[in-house]
């Protein structure tokens, strides 16, 4: 092959293998070395400008130098015997030889995630600073981002599509208004002005992340805008993107990090990117051939999108990013709108739709609606708030208003004319249903045809389109004085010890919840797959209107009398076995199981306490110290003095296996070990203290007979059984209603949280009568809160939601259905290392080789990001697995929803 004979003797490099790659000009081969690595082989066509290739050398040698791209990569170049880096190879080729960069490039990466985007920002910030010393040279080609109208005039014939053809003219005149205005105030520079998907490579670092490691190609540098480098890396990062601005946004800010941006440069980086896209369809189109058919596929989509985004919403968010001010939202013109629908028109019946109900989709998805929908059974008329002259009347009604403003009519039958002029409080024509939207510009009425925004962009969209509901008289939707996400984390780490974490890199702020769904300020929606707490549903009507309704009436203490404490227990009390009969009403889970190790050591006189390993029962000092999740992890002192660990009975880790039928009693003569040494040394142990499944210590189920075998064993050795019921009680296993039903034992004590107040603090423990009698010795327990009217009714309320919702019933078939999806998952994603759970408590757990069994830590925590930037709820517990405890309101669309999206993120490259 041309070359590869040559670079023994010329370079003294020894190939042993050489295969070509693509390349638009140059000829292109990746070579084997005898020693093992690998070089890139280029090789110009004939009579190639060696001069030019030189300045590129040189550019390279820049960006190559030590810290300039840190720690981004470029190729080194390898210089001949005679010191030359480019060497003539016959009939005026040229041929170089540069180090092959490992790495995969954004192109081959089926998912780019923020940070990556914000590197490759980065990165062109950097290769602008890093080319800066570099001479000017005259070129110019056919990619120059300066030449983009020249380019796609000499190929657009070749563009059959009549739609594309419209998309490209929007475009070309949106880069020509942006252009004519800013062109001469942009600053120019040395760039690389190619830094596309195929010329940057990435590769996974040990947190599990692709990060940018290199840019190639130094073919189509350039002496042009500045902005020009980050445009390009802009056009080709919107790629394959659901929201192409919004991964745009993220390059941007990357950019700003290092590098700052004129507003000129804010104004025209839309544009350039957007025409960058279209000289590449229309190239491709015209040249045909799989080079370019690769780079296209995925192209025109693209490009039809940015048509229908206009260029002052791209603008106002690449100047959020970059940190430069944009305009607040203002008002829309003055109070004293017309009521654009009289309720008399309709008859009362209307109904206007704003803001969001739930994502549907993976991906950000589009949850804040633009404008608003105002319905009606019948057909009503629709008048004019504000005078107006109508633009356009087909599909739709633009108005144009005063002070820049324009309306948009979606449903409306009108027979109103281009040019009309509407006054105020004239009919402007008929609906059942319209959808009004104001634009502050005339392109923006004409190509937004989206209903929808992703909330990321909501606020720059709130200023390009901003809620009509004052232009329409409809009075004004935002709720003044919310705090943002940012104010809120910023406050948070303020006023709070940095022990209290909270979940996720960047947290949503939630402002609302309903049934399984949560949703943050912007009215984003995230499917809730954890909070077991609001065990039915996110602001449940039954236990909201009982709450208000007692707190309307009476909130006093337990030492007086009233009826809900009676009935609350009567009620509570009927769903246990005998002989669990007597209630102590508490306020935490902790509490709760504070108050059962303290009545067990009282009942019996004894101190020790026998806890599994792994486990989580509370926050208190007692508890902590009884808790091995807490008082061996990090900053944990160890255990008290008088607690002592069983052996965890881990199916999947464990010394006994699925497999081994009889791993429950073997499990528990671990139970049986510790009492024996405990005798031994003459303490007995007052109690042993099981959660019914494992929460905390990463969602653990166990084999049939354990609690039975150890429950047996404690008991012989004359200490009590408490059941830890504050995770998996109240019907969430679904064939039973209490976790320890499900292993065939009854406790002499059961604490029971969370659930039982969907969200409200109360807690409860209940015993037999003979451990309550035993306890009283005197001594008064009093409770300020615990068991107070309000309580009361909600825990009521709770009770009667699960019986007529059936939702213990609904646990079962859906958590099936749940656990059916995630095995089947398994089947096809090597990080799931196991599938267990019961009813609608779920675990998953990750491992980084199946064989071995290494915990998949940072991969669960990577999981649960991009599962929430998809707008569903999970966390790893336990370290590695994925807690699944979703509201017990989890539907089976619900379950759907879950396992596709985290089918979606597992397929991803990170
Ligand atoms: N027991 C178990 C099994 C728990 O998981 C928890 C809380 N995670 C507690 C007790 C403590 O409950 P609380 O946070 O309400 O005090």
């Amino acid at each position: 092959m041309l070359g590869v004979e040559v670079l023994e003797e010329t370079f003294g490099l020894r190939p042993v293998a050489a295969s070509p790659l693509g390349g638009e000009v140059d000829q292109n081969l990746a070579v084997d070395l005898d020693n093992g690595s690998r070089v890139v082989v280029k090789i110009s066509p004939p009579g190639a400008d060696a001069t030019e290739l030189r300045w590129r050398h040189g550019l390279m040698e820049l960006a190559g130098q030590a810290g300039a791209l840190d720690p981004v990569s470029v190729p080194k170049l390898f210089a001949a015997r005679t010191g030359e880096t480019l060497l003539e190879v016959g009939q005026g080729r040229l041929m170089t030889v540069q180090s092959w960069l490992p790495g995969r490039t954004l192109s081959e990466l089926s998912h780019h995630s923020p940070q990556l985007l914000g590197e490759l920002g980065r990165t062109a910030a950097r290769m602008v600073r890093a080319l800066a010393p570099a001479p000017v040279a005259a070129t110019t080609h056919h990619w120059d981002l300066l030449r983009a109208p020249e380019s796609i005039a000499a190929g657009i014939d070749a563009v059959d599509d009549r739609d594309q053809h419209e998309q490209v003219r929007r475009i070309l005149a949106w880069y020509a208004e942006a252009l004519g205005l800013h062109l001469g105030s942009l600053p120019m520079a040395v760039v690389h002005h190619d830094l596309n998907d195929f010329n940057v490579l990435a590769r996974r670092a040990p947190d599990g992340r692709h990060h940018v490691h290199a840019v190639l190609d130094f073919a189509d540098a350039l002496h042009s805008t500045r902005v020009s480098e980050l445009a390009v890396a802009v056009a080709y990062a919107m790629l394959r993107k659901k929201n192409p601005l919004t991964a745009a946004t993220a390059v941007v800010r990357g950019y700003a990090e290092e590098l700052e941006l004129t507003d000129a440069e804010l104004a025209v980086l839309y544009p350039l990117a957007a025409a960058r896209l279209c000289v590449n369809a229309v190239t491709w189109t015209t040249r045909g051939g799989t080079y370019g058919h690769d780079r296209m596929e995925h192209t025109w989509p693209t490009i039809a999108r940015l048509a229908k985004t206009p260029p002052q919403l791209a603008e106002l968010l690449f100047r959020e990013a970059a940190g430069a001010s944009i305009a607040p939202a203002l008002p829309v013109l003055g109070l004293g709108a017309r009521s654009t629908v009289s309720d008399a028109e309709v008859g009362g019946h209307l109904e206007v739709v704003t803001g969001s109900r739930r994502s549907t989709v993976s991906g950000e998805t589009a949850t804040q609606r633009l404008g608003v929908e105002i319905t009606a059974e019948e057909s009503f008329k629709v008048v004019a708030p504000y005078a107006g002259v109508v633009e356009e009347n087909a599909g739709f009604l633009v108005l144009r208003h005063e002070g820049s403003l324009w309306s948009r009519w979606t449903g409306l039958t009108s027979s109103l004319a281009a040019g009309s002029y509407v006054a105020a409080g004239e009919v402007l024509g008929e609906a059942a249903a319209v959808r009004v939207a104001i634009f502050r510009s005339l392109d923006a009425a004409l190509v937004v045809d989206q209903a929808s925004v992703p909330p990321s962009e909501a606020a720059a969209w709130a200023i390009v389109s901003p809620d009509p509901q004052e232009f329409l008289g409809l009075g004004v939707r935002r709720v003044e004085g919310e705090w943002s996400a940012e104010q809120v984390l910023a406050t948070r780490s303020r006023r709070f010890a940095r022990s209290q974490r909270s979940y996720y890199d960047q947290p949503m702020n939630l402002v609302s919840g309903r049934g399984s769904w949560l949703f943050d300020e912007f009215g984003r929606g995230y499917l809730d797959a954890i909070n077991n707490v609001s065990h039915v549903g996110h602001a449940n009507p039954r236990v909201v209107a009982a709450a208000t309704a007692q707190l309307q009436r009476l909130n006093t203490n337990s030492r007086f009398l009233y009826p809900g404490i009676a009935q609350y227990a009567e009620r509570l009390t009927s769903l246990l076995p005998d002989p669990l009969e007597v209630v102590f009403l508490v306020c935490s889970g902790s509490e709760a199981n504070d108050l059962a190790i303290r009545i067990a050591r009282q009942v019996t006189g004894r101190s020790d306490v026998l806890v599994i390993d792994g486990a989580y029962h509370g926050n208190t000092s007692v508890i902590t110290g009884l808790s091995p999740n807490r008082y061996k992890g990090p900053g944990g002192t160890g255990p008290d003095p008088t607690t002592h660990e069983v052996e965890q009975p881990d199916q999947y880790r464990g010394r006994y296996g699925y497999d081994d039928v009889d791993a429950g009693p073997k499990y528990a003569a671990d139970v049986q070990r510790q009492i024996d040494r405990l005798n031994g040394l003459g303490r007995p142990p007052a109690a042993f203290i099981a959660e019914s499944a494992q929460g905390t210590a990463g969602s653990i189920f166990y084999p049939d007979g354990y609690l039975e075998n150890a429950f047996a064993s404690v008991r012989a050795a004359g200490g009590l059984c408490i059941s830890d019921e504050v995770q998996v009680g109240f019907g969430r296993f679904g064939d039973v209603f209490w976790g320890f039903q499900s292993q065939g034992v009854v406790p002499d004590i059961v604490t029971m949280g969370k659930p039982i107040g969907n969200g409200h603090p109360m807690a409860a423990v209940v015993t037999t009568r003979e451990i309550a009698d035993a306890f009283d010795t005197g001594m008064k327990y009093f409770n300020t809160f615990g068991g107070n009217p309000v309580s009361c009714a909600i825990g009521t309320a709770v009770l009667d939601e699960i019986a007529a919702e059936n939702l213990q019933q609904h646990a079962e078939t859906t958590g099936r259905e749940l656990k059916r999806r995630l095995e089947e998952l398994a089947g096809r994603h090597e990080l799931i290392g196991d599938v267990r759970g019961h009813g609608m408590y779920l675990g998953l757990e990750l491992v980084r080789d199946r064989a071995t069994k290494e915990p998949a830590v940072q991969e669960a925590l990577l999981v649960s990001e991009l599962m929430k930037d998809e707008g569903v709820i999970v966390y790893p517990t336990g370290g590695n697995t994925l807690k699944i405890k979703p509201p017990l309101t989890f539907t089976a669309d619900d379950a759907e929803l879950f396992t596709s999206v985290l089918d979606e993120v597992l397929t991803r490259d990170w």
